[in-house]
């Protein structure tokens, strides 16, 4: 592949670093956006090695990720598959009794005690997950790392809505014999796979997967911007965490806590993401193009996947749950075995319940980038290929949802660049502000559509009421 088309393409890469680890003529840095970017000199000899196309699921148009999970999966005995959420063993919605894995994780706590049993049990030496920054000089606050101890393994708990990639991490693993056991999001772990595809190192010592589910990414400037909110200038918050659990609130209602400078002392705040603008999720604020081209929302190609249990039997519950979906008949028995002992809490649910905890992530995910795609059409615009057709079969108003999503995203990221150049959070506020109202404004006729006058004066009482 030529200099030239690498460059054109990549706005849609997920910037997982395996191109780079492939490729060392392709250097990853953190852009002005806060976003990761592959950065490749024009004037380099020689094309980009070839091996990139083929590890690059947004470059990669042989294999889809049904291919790729077929290839890993299919052959298990008792296998099932969900044409929604891929191929499964065993499907459950629970927790982590043992231990203070729940207490000190995002939801239930299995994405930590998942790669503690693998460890204790001797089937691996390391686990690759995602840790503070131990460079405290560094402006980059969270990145992979290597854990091969249980109080190491520990510390990678809770989600980091934050930009992280593998090129260091799998120098070191390729450095460094051994078996391992890796964390990451859809497309990451699709890279690994089509990786250990080509490298029989990778293939060898990476031996297990775990798949979280994934919203969209973030750029590391929603932390940014939490910490603004609550006096933390840029470039002066120090930690966040993004998960904090606040006790007699719903799982969905947790608390976003900060350490940083505030008039030259360090302060920590902790502040109810309810309370903090950038929190909505359908408004993809800081959201990456790459994640709008992804069809991958049940992480198809990871040995375990595990994501929070959305769904209305579970979110009273402030200590958070998990929704696991087990592919390898490995982790099966592990899993199954520690349900028998109690050390989890865990129900039997049907594809049904798992794919119910995603759904508005599955529509817009994967049911909508049918009309991302047919947009890009229309501007004869390069993308991705996946499962998913570029087609306007689209309501006219959820055509309007996407626009004004794909609008805000964008947006986001040049207006809080404005902001931090002005020193003026208000800036970005006043400017998502018209965006945010022009969001309202569509799911507002959303809820009033069809309703008759009666219907839409019920909902006018019921808002005033509010
Ligand atoms: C960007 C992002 C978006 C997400 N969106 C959704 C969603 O829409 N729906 C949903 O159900 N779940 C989503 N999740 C997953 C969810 O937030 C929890 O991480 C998951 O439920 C596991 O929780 P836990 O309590 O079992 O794990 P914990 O015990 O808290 O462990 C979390 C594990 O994830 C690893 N990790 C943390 N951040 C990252 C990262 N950025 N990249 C790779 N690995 C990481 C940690 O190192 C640790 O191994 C998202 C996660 C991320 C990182």
């Amino acid at each position: 592949m030529k200099v030239e088309e690498f460059n054109s393409k990549k706005i849609y890469s997920d910037v997982s670093g395996v191109s780079s680890y492939i490729d060392k003529r392709i250097k990853i840095e953190l852009n002005s956006y806060g976003l990761y970017e592959e950065i490749v000199d024009t004037d380099i000899s020689g094309d980009i090695s070839p091996l990139v196309r083929k590890v690059s699921p947004y470059l990669n148009s042989k294999l889809s990720v049904c291919d790729v999970a077929r290839t890993l999966f299919s052959r298990y005995e008792n296998i099932k598959n969900d044409v929604r959420i891929g191929y499964y063993q065993s499907l459950f919605v629970g927790y982590v009794k043992e231990g203070e894995y729940r207490v000190n994780a995002s939801s239930g706590g299995m994405g930590t005690w998942i790669f503690k049993e693998l460890f204790e049990k001797g089937l691996i030496d390391g686990v690759i997950h995602v840790k503070e920054n131990p460079d405290k000089k560094s402006s980059t606050l969270f990145k992979y790392g290597i854990s091969k101890t249980i109080e190491e393994i520990k510390s990678g708990a809770k989600t980091k809505y934050y930009p992280v990639e593998l090129s260091e991490v799998l120098d070191l693993v390729k450095n460094c014999k051994g078996k391992y056991a890796i964390v990451g999001i859809p497309s990451f772990i699709e890279s690994i796979r089509l990786l250990a595809l080509n490298d029989t190192i990778i293939k060898d010592r990476i031996i297990f997967t775990v798949g979280l589910i994934c919203g969209h990414q973030k750029s590391s400037k929603f932390a940014d911007y939490m910490a603004w909110q609550v006096g933390i200038k840029p470039g002066d918050l120090k930690n966040i965490d993004f998960r904090h659990k606040l006790d007699n609130a719903r799982a969905d209602s947790y608390a976003i806590k900060m350490t940083g400078i505030i008039d030259g002392k360090t302060k920590t705040i902790i502040k109810s993401k309810n309370n903090l603008s950038g929190q909505n999720w359908g408004l993809g604020y800081f959201k990456p193009l790459a994640s709008d081209f992804t069809d991958d929302v049940f992480n198809e190609t990871a040995d375990i996947v595990v994501g929070d249990a959305w769904l209305p039997e579970y979110q009273n519950d402030s200590n958070g749950n998990n929704i696991v979906i087990i592919r390898n008949p490995i982790i099966n028995d592990i899993v199954t075995e520690a349900i028998s002992e109690g050390r989890l809490i865990m129900n039997d649910v049907d594809s049904d319940t798992i794919f119910k905890s995603q759904a508005a992530h599955f529509r817009h995910t994967f049911d909508e980038l049918s009309y991302r795609k047919y947009k890009k059409d229309n501007n004869n615009l390069w993308y991705p290929i996946n499962r998913v057709n570029a087609e306007n079969e689209i309501s006219f108003l959820r055509g309007k949802v996407q626009d004004i999503r794909m609008e805000i995203s964008s947006k986001s990221h040049e207006y809080f660049k404005m902001a931090v150049d002005k020193d003026d959070l208000s800036f970005f506020e006043n400017k998502m502000k018209i965006l945010n109202n022009k969001y309202k404004i569509i799911y507002y006729l959303m809820a009033i559509q069809g309703k008759g006058l009666a219907g839409i004066i019920k909902i006018i009482i019921g808002k005033l009421k509010k």
